[in-house]
């Protein structure tokens, strides 16, 4: 859907995708603190998602499924309808598998192409439906740009599974490839976070000691670490086409 004509105003609407739980819900809250009106979205948790809008200043709720393609498109135009405009979008929705890098034979065509649809075409796609809106708020509220969730996986030999890793590289690197084709107008960059506190994450006891006993941070990143590192860039004018590592230092070790 086209957005209404453009007006030059101080209103900025971000949506987050996946943003009812972990990571996703801390980037919408810090969105929204600062001030944007925020699209919130999930495949399922809908009573949440709903709860959460009802809490923030300005925000609505989107049910869609990102393995749809007719979802996907429902989602970005009830993005735009809801205030007439989209200034950003962040791609945080992403699912992971566990495999050990050693067992081949689990890494199953089925696994990569359900990690393949959610972590890299689904975004890709985002972006490319919502290009046009914004391409808008470049034009006329000097905002537009992409911030992708990727992960530490994505950038060193590590993470869940082969098949997660290499979707996660993927997307860095169409990060940085969209960030050309799209800029002036429109800044993508992406978050790589390492271990993040969340509920997925609250058994894995070798990687919290891990980030405790060897990264220079001592600890596992809170969500609001990595929605603060994508807030920062959403604010910048100029940075695009990078991948912020933000493992705690881990990697430098
Ligand atoms: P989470 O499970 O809480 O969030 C994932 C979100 O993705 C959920 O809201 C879910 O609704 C959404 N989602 C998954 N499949 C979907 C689908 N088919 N359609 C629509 N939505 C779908 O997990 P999280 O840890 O907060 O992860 C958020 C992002 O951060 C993911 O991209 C993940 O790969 C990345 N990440 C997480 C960690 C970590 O340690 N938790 C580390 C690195 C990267």
């Amino acid at each position: 859907m086209k957005p209404n004509p453009p007006i030059d105003n101080a209103l900025r609407v971000a949506l987050v995708t996946g943003s009812t739980s972990g990571i996703g819900a801390a980037i919408a809250r810090v969105l929204s603190g600062a001030g944007y009106a925020v699209v919130l979205h999930s495949r399922n948790s809908a009573d949440t998602g709903r709860a959460m809008a009802a809490e923030m200043k300005q925000a609505i709720y989107v049910q869609a499924d990102l393995a749809c393609e007719a979802d996907r498109v429902r989602l970005v135009d009830e993005a735009i309808a809801a205030w007439g405009q989209l200034d950003v979008l962040v791609n945080n929705a992403g699912i992971s598998r566990v495999i050990p890098h050693s067992d081949l034979a689990s890494a199953t065509s089925a696994v990569w192409h359900e990690l393949n649809e959610i972590n890299v075409v689904a975004p890709f796609h985002l972006v490319a439906l919502a290009e046009s809106a914004l391409r808008d708020a470049a034009r006329y509220r000097r905002a537009g740009s992409v911030v992708n969730i990727s992960s530490h996986a994505g950038v060193r030999p590590k993470g869940a599974s082969i098949p997660y890793a290499v979707s996660k590289a993927a997307l860095n690197h169409m990060t940085r490839l969209l960030a050309v084709s799209l800029g002036p107008d429109i800044r993508v960059n992406a978050v790589a976070p390492g271990l993040v506190d969340t509920p997925l994450t609250a058994e894995w006891k070798e990687a919290q000691e891990l980030w405790r006993d060897r990264a220079p941070m001592r600890r596992a990143a809170s969500p609001e670490d990595i929605a603060n590192a994508v807030a920062m860039l959403v604010d910048s004018d100029y940075l695009t086409g990078e991948v912020l590592l933000s493992d705690g230092g881990l990697n430098l070790t």
